[in-house]
């Protein structure tokens, strides 16, 4: 009996197979199982595999606590795809759209707008800073035009978590629609469809998931999927047409991407055994505060303060010891095993490393030590970045 269960877990535990292990933001170090879950060709319309679909959306609305109330509708490409598609599915033409932004993903968000020519604007905060709640009921009480809001959950450009609780209720309290990008929180921290008043979220298979890329998926309240019949100017990212396709005959409109959902299965199945979102969060929180804690002893800093900081990816400052050169240090940790990613500030020179994956104590306290072992060998003695943290 002890040695099926450590035989299964070694099975389920990350395993990047000779590849470095991916401190990002997705696609991200998977289980040994879930790589093993693509090695099958099921057929579009097979059976089993119009079940493993079905099974997936029955337990990524069970992540929300939205049996009853919601709808989950896959769609195929990346988190992209997916935010795209629920813009032009949920904003009608004569719609306007307020999005928040305070970082790369909200001004994504408007470039969407830009190409499918709808009317929006934009309340834009620092990136080290929370959206603008107040802002934002302001801008509702002064345009009876905007129809719509959009907010990202955890903007990945810093790894800052936006309160969506209180975004949430000014929107509603103003009876507008809200849409959410929760690409890289949904999964590791909680949202509760019956508590947090949206239209509709999206998030994609290779985050917080651990599934592999290729296919995302939006959560949306029946009540306002049902009204969008007609909106979409884009065929494959209809929504409601691939959901009223999927009520009809349980299938995809267009060939499904059948491995990464295979891969999606097992992830969701490996998701409950580690105790659900809260589970999965709680380890994302252990592997981010060593990961803190670490580099700080390293002598770096953070970009932000703790209360802002969303456990699942961490932007340092770079240091300002002439001996550091992001490319090469990023190249002797990649030859150590590990991949992290550079940072996405407009404004300050920083690097950022993710705390999510397949990944634990073991695989963040090698990072750390060969961290340690690179600016060593680069000669840097002093990780203080220049100006200290932006104000
Ligand atoms: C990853 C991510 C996306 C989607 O990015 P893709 O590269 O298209 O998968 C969107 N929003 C946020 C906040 C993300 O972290």
């Amino acid at each position: 009996m002890e040695n099926t269960l450590t035989q299964a877990n070694t099975e389920t535990m990350g395993d990047a197979g000779g590849d470095p292990w991916l401190l990002t933001p997705g696609p991200l170090s998977t289980s040994l199982s879930v790589k093993r879950a693509m090695l099958r060709d099921l057929g579009s319309r097979d059976r089993e595999f119009i079940a493993v679909t079905h099974r997936i959306r029955e337990s990524l609305l069970g992540l929300v606590d939205g049996y009853g109330s919601h709808e989950c509708v896959p769609v195929q490409g990346s988190g992209t795809f997916a935010v795209e598609a629920m813009i032009g599915t949920f904003l009608p033409e004569d719609g306007k759209l307020l999005i928040l932004v305070n970082g790369a993903y909200g001004k994504r968000i408007a470039r969407i707008c830009e190409y499918l020519r709808r009317n929006h604007q934009i309340i834009e905060s620092p990136e080290h800073r929370s959206v603008d709640v107040l802002a934002l009921d302001k801008a509702l009480t002064a345009d009876a035009d905007i129809t719509h809001v959009a907010v990202v959950h955890c903007e990945t450009t810093t790894g800052i978590i936006n309160p969506l609780g209180a975004v949430a209720d000014v929107v509603a309290s103003h009876c507008r629609g809200l849409l959410v990008d929760a690409m890289s929180s949904f999964g590791a921290i909680p949202i509760d469809a019956r508590r947090v008043n949206f239209d509709a979220l999206t998030a994609s298979s290779n985050k917080c998931l651990e599934g592999v890329p290729g296919v995302g998926f939006c959560i949306a309240r029946r009540d306002a999927l049902r009204k969008t019949q007609g909106n979409s100017p884009s065929l494959s990212l209809d929504l409601h047409d691939q959901w009223s396709a999927m009520a009809s005959n349980s299938q995809w409109r267009f060939t499904p991407p059948t491995h990464c959902l295979l891969a999606l299965d097992q992830a969701l199945e490996e998701l409950t055994v580690e105790g659900g979102v809260a589970g999965r969060g709680a380890r994302y929180r252990e592997n981010h505060r060593l990961l803190v804690e670490g580099m700080r002893r390293l002598g770096f800093e953070t970009l932000l303060p703790d209360g802002l900081q969303a456990p699942i990816i961490v932007t340092f400052l770079s240091p300002a010891d002439p001996c550091f050169d992001f490319g090469v240090f990023y190249d002797r940790l990649r030859q150590r095993g590990f991949v992290i990613y550079p940072g996405k500030l407009t404004a300050a020179d920083t690097f950022r490393v993710g705390c999510i994956g397949r990944l634990g104590e073991t695989e963040i306290t090698a990072a750390l030590t060969a961290i340690r072992e690179v600016l060593d060998e680069l000669g840097v003695e002093n990780c203080a970045p220049a100006a200290g943290r932006a104000a």
